[in-house]
């Protein structure tokens, strides 16, 4: 994995990647199971491939940053650590 991540390694490690639009502020989770249908698996999924395609639904900016990230709650995580 030494050139990034694509849509179906992202998918099968239980990531979700979170889009932020710079001029209007907003957050979108990507749809990763229906941008692998339209990509591809094994189209590459990370931010430097991702950014210059992307365009914020809401005000059209195209100044958009990316958050990867493990799809896990936070109550999940805090109870682990206070278990252990
Ligand atoms: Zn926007």
């Amino acid at each position: 994995m030494s050139d990034g991540w694509t849509f179906q390694e992202l998918i099968e490690a239980g990531m979700s990647v979170t889009g932020g639009c710079l001029d209007c502020h907003r957050h979108h989770k990507l749809d990763l199971p229906a941008l692998r249908d339209r990509f591809g698996a094994d189209a590459p999924a990370m931010e430097w491939d991702l950014r210059p395609r992307m365009k914020c639904g809401v005000c059209g900016g195209k100044r958009i940053t990316l958050t990867y990230s493990p799809d896990t709650s936070p109550k999940e995580l805090h109870r682990k650590i206070v278990l252990s």
